[in-house]
């Protein structure tokens, strides 16, 4: 049995009628900007997740840009992320001039460790960007109470998280920004490029909706510096087709997590943690192994696509290799980085593809 690690045609082919038809009418329309369909999703995706009021931008970095501009970050500030994540979560503070500082992750949870973050702390810190990473909610309340302590400005890049809750209430809406992407292998794909721009402040948005459009409420008058960060039409035609069944996709790949989580029975296998105090949207499930390479060559030889997600953390990548940091330097990521596999996750996926997989795992 062959399990491919993610499969987007399938869930495109079973759409592919009603998608097909809403990317038509927007042609017909000429509605390539902005426009009629993406208003309807922004107002969609605020109904359904539970937000006060959504901006769709052109991918999932910049709403990370756009808040940090908002931010007021700048040259010689200091803002605070993991270094296990995608290198996006901590361009937009180089966008701005201002300097990425890492903190280390928890082992469990592959999120900032609070401690980690706490420790970091200098004169120069401006703010935090909390990663709810593969889906799975940060330490929300010990994070933000570190925020208020020292002052910091709290955005959250939920690029891989739509969907998933803090005690109840939806990723995003603790800091000040959320982030969100809707680039296609996310659990809200677009046929392109998307992201979206969530903030609790009504002032935010406004200023945040002006500089999605070079700074401008009228056209032609810039009242502030902007840039060009507007969703095209078809996305968000696409995204309104495919927003009705993002819950069900989510609960499935709930459940194809909870069948990983119980069958799943390989000694040395860290499996996932799953705190209380929220619930993940599973956008990857990421197991570590100390023999990471060679159970990942036994899972190819069972016909299981596996990827590696992610092999190097931030502060060992070459573009910051000017911050100063090194091997050694967050020893929770290196490690991470060096044992972790993702199987595959993904709504479509059937349980006896899920038990094939559980079953190749078992019999390293
Ligand atoms: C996908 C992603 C983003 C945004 O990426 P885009 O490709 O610009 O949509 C940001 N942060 C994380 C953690 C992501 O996974």
């Amino acid at each position: 049995m062959k399990v491919p690690f993610l499969d987007l045609s399938l869930q495109h082919r079973a759409l592919r009628e009603p998608a097909l038809a809403a990317l038509t009418a927007t042609y017909d329309a000429t509605r390539f900007c902005l426009g009629k369909d993406v208003e309807e999703f922004e107002a969609n995706f605020a109904k359904t997740l539970g937000y006060p009021r959504v901006l769709a931008m052109n991918s999932g970095t910049s709403p990370l840009h756009v808040a940090c501009m908002i931010a007021g970050f700048g040259p010689g500030d200091e803002v605070i992320t993991a270094p296990f994540t995608f290198i996006s979560s901590a361009w937009g503070i180089n966008y701005v001039g201002a300097t990425p500082v890492f903190a280390d992750i928890e082992p469990g949870t592959y999120n900032l460790d609070p401690e980690k973050v706490e420790a970091a702390i200098t004169p120069r810190t401006k703010g935090i960007i909390v990663v709810h990473l593969f889906g799975q909610p940060a330490r929300m309340d010990e994070l933000i109470a570190i925020a208020r302590k020292h002052g910091l400005y709290v955005i959250e890049d939920c690029a891989q998280a739509i969907g998933a809750s803090y005690k109840g209430k939806p990723v995003g809406l603790m800091g000040d920004v959320g982030t969100f992407s809707f680039y296609p292998t996310k659990n809200l794909g677009g046929c392109g490029e998307g992201g979206a721009f969530v903030a609790k402040d009504e002032g935010v948005h406004i200023k945040a909706r002006h500089i999605r459009v070079h700074g401008s409420d009228r056209r032609y008058y810039h009242d502030i510096v902007g840039g060009n960060f507007r969703m095209d039409g078809f996305q968000g035609a696409l995204l309104n087709v495919k927003l009705p069944y993002l819950a069900g996709w989510t609960a499935r790949r709930q459940a194809i997590a909870a069948r990983y989580l119980a069958g799943i029975t390989l000694a040395e296998v860290q499996l996932p943690e799953q705190p209380a105090y929220g619930r993940s949207v599973f956008h990857q499930f990421t197991i570590r192994h100390p023999r990471r390479d060679m159970l990942r060559e036994h899972l190819t030889r069972a016909e299981v696509g596996t990827d590696l997600i992610y092999p190097v953390p931030l502060h060992l990548q070459k573009c910051y290799a000017g911050l100063g940091y090194g091997i050694g330097s967050f020893p929770v990521s290196e490690l991470t980085a060096n044992t972790c596999v993702s199987l595959p996750i993904f709504p479509e996926l059937t349980d006896g593809q899920v038990d094939h997989v559980i079953a190749a795992v078992n019999s390293f």
